[in-house]
């Protein structure tokens, strides 16, 4: 079931890549497992998924020594202050920095633990009041003082569009992310190479809109139950 799952996903993936003109190797999907125990996580990773994303820092550190050491665990929603020095040693990137104040504490505890930290930031693209994230319109006076962090690597933007049943909802968000994207990394010549965007609903249009990580868990491991979710 999973490994069916995860078949059809690899092939809608190399679908919209083809679609966009895009290599299929420039996405990687993060098959996010939050919820689910590690048995349920080891089917997948025995059908070769080895990207693994988790949202709360206290689960993935109970989970992730229970799992073969191999995996490459990102972290993929908002991160507490408190759970900053436990989240570095755990997590290759953290997709949730949504903030100027939680930025500077994960570059200042990530030189405390002699880390460079890999980072995306996450944007609000929709400008929706109940999320957290960078505002499109201030991220660019915020940019310079991010840049001059030096215990951090900003590797792109992520973002979370408002949940909507039809896909093409999602599109003009993400596409106003890789143009604010563009416009960064023309402005103060950074790389930011990767987009964190897509999930089980709207991946492969986040694809087709220059998504080079995707954060996929209910078509993998089926509907969580709903009070964790
Ligand atoms: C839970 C979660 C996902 C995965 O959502 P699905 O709809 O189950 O694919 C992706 N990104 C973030 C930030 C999440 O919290």
């Amino acid at each position: 079931m999973i490994a069916d799952n995860l078949e059809k996903i690899r092939r809608q993936i190399a679908g919209a890549a083809q679609r966009a003109g895009r290599s299929p190797q420039a996405v990687t999907l993060i098959a996010v497992s939050k919820t689910h125990p590690p048995e349920t996580i080891l089917r997948a990773v025995e059908a070769g998924q080895l990207v693994l994303g988790e949202n709360r820092v206290q689960e993935a550190r109970a989970k992730i020594p229970l799992l073969p050491g191999n995996l490459r665990w990102h972290l993929i929603g908002h991160l507490q202050s408190n759970k900053i020095r436990q989240a570095l040693p755990l997590f290759e990137r953290l997709h949730g920095i949504d903030s100027l104040e939680l930025a500077r504490g994960v570059n200042r505890i990530a030189g405390e633990l002699g880390r460079r930290a890999r980072i995306f930031l996450e944007v609000n693209v929709a400008r929706e009041a109940s999320k957290f994230g960078f505002r499109p319109g201030t991220l660019r006076e915020e940019f310079e003082e991010l840049l001059r962090l030096e215990h951090l690597s900003i590797d792109g933007l992520m973002t979370l569009p408002p949940f909507n049943e039809d896909p093409e909802a999602s599109r003009g968000h993400f596409a106003a992310l890789r143009e604010l994207r563009d416009r960064l990394s023309g402005e103060f010549g950074a790389a930011l190479p990767e987009l964190s965007m897509g999930m089980s609903g709207d991946f492969p249009v986040a694809i087709e809109e220059g998504a080079t990580f995707v954060r996929v868990g209910t078509a993998i491991f089926g509907e969580r139950p709903k009070a964790a979710a």
